[in-house]
């Protein structure tokens, strides 16, 4: 077994591609930013994500009360929500097009090509999830989580793997067009001009939240992952209307929000176009996974996985998305060190959550947001 060190103050977070690409860039830009508190990045796959809202009132139109919902899936192009009384409600996803949210249509990443370990349904038999080990760090934590019985984990067959490729394939190849015809019409997909660090630092140091506002916000590209509200130091940055706004002004010189997006520009060390022509982009090894004491999406890895680094001390917190207790099926994000909230937050709640606020609550409040 390979020895692990406990890390005070650290944090392992679990969230979709996008917020891996966020997450990489505060470790990167720590000279900027200071210090992650991050160091276990548990990326989730994702082909989309839903407004939360528009959701409600899909269902709502089907005579369908979001508080009815027990369980929520997307199988074989279809979401499908089980309801009270074994009723069951699907709809195809084609049909539920114009609840999913317009920033996921310039995505490129499919696996959380930027984590340490992905996790996700496609590839595995029911019950258990697919991980994708991508770093050392998630090969020691996926070894020890299953020497400590917390997963067992099984071979994954080759056409599960080449199910996931053409997944990611699509997803590649149908969101390079979107991108290509929002450049075409003036809508620049800024995370996509990707540059050298230098010039990058030079780009991004000119900019402020107008920038943000006018190259993110504005123009359908913001995956309201809370990255900005994060690292404002003057908190002045609010996520209202489901997107972020300014409640200030904003000081001379400050450019944190512009640099932590994961929407804004991306230097090339971080995110290479080399990624468009590899699906999967680089591993070391993929398998099927399991936990056998938990109720998850899946097979409960996720939830598995982040209880091993808070039971070991890998990590002082974690940052998990629970449902709102006010709003049913509101993805809640929660900073926490207690391992039944993690068990609570199980399962997949598809809507976009901003992820990083909670982590401003880390040395103040409870955690949540
Ligand atoms: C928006 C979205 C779209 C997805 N699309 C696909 C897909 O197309 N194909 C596929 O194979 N898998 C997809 N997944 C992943 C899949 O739904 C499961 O999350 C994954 O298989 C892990 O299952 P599990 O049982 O191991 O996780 P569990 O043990 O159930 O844990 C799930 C974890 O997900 C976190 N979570 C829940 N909702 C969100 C959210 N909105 N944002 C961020 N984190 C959240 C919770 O904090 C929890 O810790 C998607 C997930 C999300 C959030
Ligand atoms: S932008 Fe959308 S599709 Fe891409 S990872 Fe984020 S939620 Fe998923
Ligand atoms: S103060 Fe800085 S981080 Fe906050 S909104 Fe203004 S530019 Fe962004
Ligand atoms: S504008 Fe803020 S919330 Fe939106 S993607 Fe950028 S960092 Fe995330």
């Amino acid at each position: 077994m390979v020895e692990t060190t406990t890390k005070p103050g650290k944090v392992a977070m679990v969230g979709t591609p996008c917020h891996m690409i966020a997450a990489a860039k505060l470790e990167k830009s720590s000279d900027i930013l200071g210090e992650t508190p991050i160091d276990i990045k548990i990326g989730l796959f994702c082909m989309e994500n839903f407004s939360y809202s528009y959701m409600k009132k899909l269902l709502e139109e089907n005579n369908i009360d979001i508080n009815n919902v027990k369980e929520c899936r997307i199988e074989k192009n279809f979401l499908w929500f089980y309801l009270e009384e074994e009723k069951l409600f699907k709809i195809p996803i084609e049909k539920a097009k114009s609840c999913i949210r317009k920033n996921c249509n310039i995505c490129m990443d499919f696996t959380s090509e930027l984590s340490d370990v992905s996790i996700g349904s496609v590839g595995s038999e029911k019950g258990w999830s697919t991980i994708i080990i991508r770093t050392d760090k998630g090969l020691e934590l996926v070894r020890n989580a299953e020497q400590h019985k917390y997963i067992k984990t099984k071979a994954i067959e080759e056409s599960g793997i080449q199910i996931i490729k053409k997944l990611a394939n699509k997803k590649k190849k149908e969101n390079l067009e979107e991108i290509t015809k929002r450049e075409r019409v003036g809508r620049p997909v800024i995370y996509r001009r990707q540059m050298p660090p230098e010039k990058y630092i030079e780009e991004v140091l000119k900019c402020q939240f107008q920038d943000l506002k006018g190259d993110v916000i504005d123009i359908g590209a913001c995956v309201l992952c809370g990255a900005c509200n994060y690292v404002c130091p003057e908190e002045i940055i609010q996520i209202q209307d489901r997107k972020p706004q300014l409640n200030g002004k904003c000081p001379e010189g400050c450019n944190l929000c512009y640099v932590a997006c994961p929407r804004t520009y991306i230097p090339d060390d971080i995110l290479s176009k080399k990624a468009d022509k590899k699906p999967l982009v680089d591993y070391i090894e993929i398998l099927s996974a399991k936990a056998p004491m938990i109720k998850g999406q899946n097979g409960g890895v996720a939830t598995a996985l982040l209880n091993y680094t808070l039971s070991e001390n890998l990590v002082e917190n974690v940052v998990i998305i629970d449902k709102s207790d006010s709003e049913a099926w509101k993805p809640e994000a929660i900073i926490t060190n207690n391992t039944t909230d993690v068990i609570k937050a199980a399962g997949t709640k598809y809507a976009a959550c901003n992820v990083f606020t909670p982590l401003k609550k880390l040395n103040n409040g409870n955690g949540r947001v």
